[in-house]
């Protein structure tokens, strides 16, 4: 017996193919998911970024980038979740985070790892 993954997002039967691209939904969901993060567009300030984002291959003087939302699913609990534009800016801009260090859990994850929150 053959079971085919389900779309996390409205459980319509997806090949298994396709769940390994998409991270668990079908193209639909995906194709509306890239969409959506086209409104999301965030200047970046490269000059605020810190000296290994600046080493980095993203790093262009004078060019214009932008920050869109990121889909992904928490690696702990597997929960859709959203780093948008504007916590990226932070991360990168404010926090001085690596530029290609992403983010692979969810708040409460996170913060259940740093240890920030003892959990409920
Ligand atoms: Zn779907
Ligand atoms: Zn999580």
């Amino acid at each position: 017996m053959s079971t085919r993954p389900a779309c996390r997002n409205c459980q319509t039967p997806v090949l298994a193919l396709t769940a390994a691209v998409t991270g668990g939904v079908c193209l639909r969901c995906a194709g509306k998911w890239r969409h959506s993060t086209k409104h999301s567009a965030l200047l970046a300030d490269q000059s605020a970024w810190s000296d290994a984002s600046k080493r980095s291959r993203a790093y262009e003087p004078g060019a214009t980038l932008h920050y869109f939302d990121e889909f992904y699913w928490c690696k702990r609990c597997n929960a859709p979740c959203v780093f948008t534009a504007v916590q990226q800016k932070h991360a990168y801009e404010v926090e001085k985070r690596y530029l290609f260090q992403t983010r692979k859990h969810c708040d409460s994850c996170h913060a259940l790892m740093k240890g920030a929150s003892p959990g409920t």
